[in-house]
């Protein structure tokens, strides 16, 4: 995220709906990247929690958009 006026920029765990304001100058920070899958993932969404699910298989996490599990390779259950 970065601070409009000063562009100083900072990296943190967002939680998406929140407001994050810079602790120099008091303004809103602008969202500039987000941290997404590496390739080869087929996965578009962005590496947080709320798009992520557990595989039935191995236990481990996965994104939603997801149909094979990207550890075991696995089908895994339909998003419930
Ligand atoms: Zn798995």
């Amino acid at each position: 995220m970065r601070a409009p006026s000063t562009d100083r920029e900072i990296i943190v765990e967002a939680e998406s709906g929140r407001v994050y304001v810079d602790r120099e100058t008091g303004e809103t920070l602008e969202v500039v990247g987000k941290l997404l899958p590496l390739a080869p993932s087929e996965s578009k969404l962005p590496w947080a929690v709320e798009h992520l699910r557990f595989c039935n298989w191995c236990d481990q996490l996965a994104q939603r958009d997801l149909n094979d599990c990207p550890h075991c390779d696995r089908r895994m259950d339909p998003v419930a």
